[in-house]
């Protein structure tokens, strides 16, 4: 993080209300193997955007390090069975966030509830919650609860924010009489506690117990019980399930109910789709390549000679307290919806007013985890059959129709290709992963054989045929924006702790819109044939995979790190095959004697530098898809990369 960043993120911590203040004792994170393990007294101060942590008290403090409270991916109690507890503070917790466990110990009981609590409710909207989390310590090269030895191993319990372990681990009630009055807590949302939501799409209910949403209309939330289908009532007093992805928190500052607001847009995308929109005035907002920043993208038809007709203005703060935004600085305003507001009306320095806001919202509504609560078995009856996809190692992929509405890929297993055990176990969990760039799976119709997989269709098909059919006519910025389609899919499956396993472009998916999706994750590990699972066997791809796959498999998400670089490598040069003119056994040889593929004549060499960062020898030497993602979001947003 550059200094001026840190700045900035000091000042929002002083500005920003603290929820929660208090003296704990926190764990060295060990992000490194050769860091101590150590255990200090730290001032924790918790705000709406950042957990911070000091050395020292009060006045006199000084600040040792922070998390983004939008990067935390699963807040919770740590079960502790064995010994005496390492510090005197006896109650632990546990934050993670990026690819890192913070573990705090609390003075009480009392105490540690109370953070867990507010760290709960403070990340509840944050989209890259854990699947799957550890309930015991990662000590001593293992974790506690399930004895794997990598750090960034899958989860072994589920995760239920919403439904905390606290009840379980309180001490029994204090008698009436006894009861101290309750710790001062931040204010409860509007509405006498309820939790009143917009529906950002319509959503058809297909099941009885779902409730239909209509896009822009008010909800109650009543239960949060599972992640993704949460029931809810909406004004005429029905209740049922509705997809929690759909609906967003009224809070004045939350930008997710303005048609005008698309928050995974980028550059190129946002001109792409004004583009196509051809409206005078057309604008978006979205978030910039800069963490915490907004940025107006704005068409016109007649921006002058030789301009593209396109701008894009940062949405810029003042440096008063409260802060102000503004477009131009004459007019400053305490809140992003209102700058809109005025300048829908006045250019007042834009090229044109904000005239026609250009929304993704309600034409492409996003998938579902499932069609519907609790639904992961596809009654087949229900599937009409239509033209045949293509075919892979599970067997024949064809285009379908669930209840003659939606349209789906349906995927026959066939006979002895796949552990299906397994995985129809394993589906339950995969339904889950839910995300706009991986290939959503809706559901399995395992009572007849073949078993079938449905999962959503994608209109262009699989990745490596795209580009290569299309060779020679993708822009650079389009190659880049695919790369960076799949790295937000790879981001949300390393946060969920699941490892793909056989990255690569034959494995990705493109829709009609030219979005590139990540499939078929996990499913290596169902293949029978050994030809496709053992390393030395003449189907395992070789070529997409780092010296500690091939040589020990040990898979992580630091070896779909390196799958992703081959995989860029893929994509610049339009469906190449990598080391076409090498056997898989000269590859091995080459890779693990410092040998790298190419730079693409299409990739810069700031893109080729990406790669070759994803291929560097040792798991710990490569970055995170997270570390990716946001240089990645840097190329696409700056002219320079190529
Ligand atoms: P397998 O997992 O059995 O190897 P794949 O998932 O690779 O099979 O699918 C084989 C082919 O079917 C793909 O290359 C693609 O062309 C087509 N296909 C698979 N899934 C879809 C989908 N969801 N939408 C559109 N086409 C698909």
């Amino acid at each position: 993080m550059v200094d001026g960043q840190r700045r900035g993120k000091q000042e929002a911590e002083m500005n920003g209300n603290v929820i929660l203040e208090e003296i704990l004792i926190k764990r060295s994170q060990q992000k490194k193997k050769t860091s101590p393990l150590n255990y200090k007294e730290r001032l924790f101060v918790l705000t709406a955007s950042l957990l911070t942590y000091y050395e020292g008290r009060a006045e006199k403090r000084h600040r040792k390090g922070f998390i983004d409270v939008s990067k935390i991916r699963c807040v919770e109690t740590v079960k502790s069975d064995d010994g005496a507890p390492p510090c005197q503070n006896q109650f632990a917790f546990q934050v993670v966030h990026d690819a890192n466990t913070l573990y705090v110990f609390a003075p009480s009981a009392q105490s540690r509830d109370r953070w867990v609590k507010n760290l709960k409710e403070e990340i509840k909207h944050n989209s890259n919650i854990m699947v799957k989390y550890h309930p015991k310590f990662w000590a001593e090269g293992v974790y506690q609860c399930c004895r794997q030895t990598e750090k960034l191993a899958p989860g072994c319990e589920k995760y239920n924010l919403f439904e905390s372990s606290i009840k379980k681990t309180l001490p029994p009630a204090p008698q009436k009489h006894q009861r101290r009055p309750p710790p001062p807590l931040p204010p409860e949302d509007e509405g006498g506690g309820e939790e009143v939501v917009i529906a950002m799409f319509d959503f058809q209910a297909t099941e009885a117990h779902d409730l239909r949403l209509e896009r822009g209309q008010e909800y109650i939330v009543l239960e949060k019980s599972d992640v993704h289908w949460w029931r809810a009532r909406d004004k005429f007093g029905s209740e049922g399930y509705i997809p929690s992805n759909y609906v967003t928190g009224k809070k004045p500052n939350n930008l997710e109910q303005y048609q005008w607001y698309c928050r995974n847009m980028n550059r190129s995308k946002a001109e792409q789709l004004l583009k196509k929109e051809d409206k005078e005035g057309g604008f978006i907002v979205r978030d910039s390549s800069q963490p915490g920043l907004y940025t107006v993208s704005l068409y016109t038809k007649f921006g002058g000679e030789g301009s593209s007709g396109f701008r894009h203005y940062h949405i810029k703060e003042t440096a008063t307290t409260p802060k102000r935004y503004y477009l131009a600085e004459k007019h400053s305003f305490p809140s992003i919806p209102e700058i809109i507001e005025y300048h829908k009306h006045n250019a007042a320095g834009l090229v044109t007013r904000l005239r026609y806001p250009v929304s993704i919202k309600g034409r492409h509504a996003p998938t579902t985890a499932g069609f519907s609560y609790e639904k992961w078995e596809i009654n087949p009856s229900e599937l009409t059959f239509m033209r045949e996809l293509g075919s892979g190692l599970f067997g024949v992929v064809r285009l379908g129709k669930w209840r003659a509405q939606y349209k789906v890929a349906i995927k026959a297993i066939r006979e002895g290709a796949m552990c299906e055990e397994d995985f129809i176990e394993e589906a339950k969990v995969m339904m889950k992963l839910t995300h706009p760039k991986l290939v959503q799976l809706y559901g399995v119709c395992t009572q007849q054989k073949p078993i079938y997989i449905v999962t959503e269709f994608m209109e262009h098909g699989c990745l490596l045929n795209y580009l290569r059919q299309r060779h020679g006519r993708s822009s650079r910025d389009t190659l880049l924006s695919m790369c960076q389609d799949v790295c937000q899919g790879m981001d949300y499956l390393e946060r969920s702790s699941f490892i793909h396993r056989d990255l690569a472009a034959r494995n990705c998916l493109v829709n009609d819109s030219g979005v590139v999706k990540v499939s078929d994750f996990g499913m290596a590990r169902y293949v029978l044939d050994d030809q496709y699972t053992s390393s030395s066997g003449a189907k395992f791809p070789v070529k997409w995979c780092p010296p500690e796959v091939f040589n020990y498999s040990r898979f992580s998400s630091k070896s779909d790190v390196w799958s992703f670089g081959v995989l860029m490598w893929e994509i610049f040069t339009e469906g190449r095959m990598p080391f076409e003119k090498n056997t898989n056994y000269e590859v091995v040889n080459m890779v693990s004697h410092g040998h790298r593929l190419a730079r693409p004549p299409l990739a810069s060499s700031v893109v080729y530098q990406v790669m070759l960062r994803c291929w560097h020898e040792k798991p710990e030497g490569r970055p995170s898809f997270e570390d990716l993602l946001h240089t990645i979001d840097q190329l696409v947003e700056c002219d320079e990369a190529f």
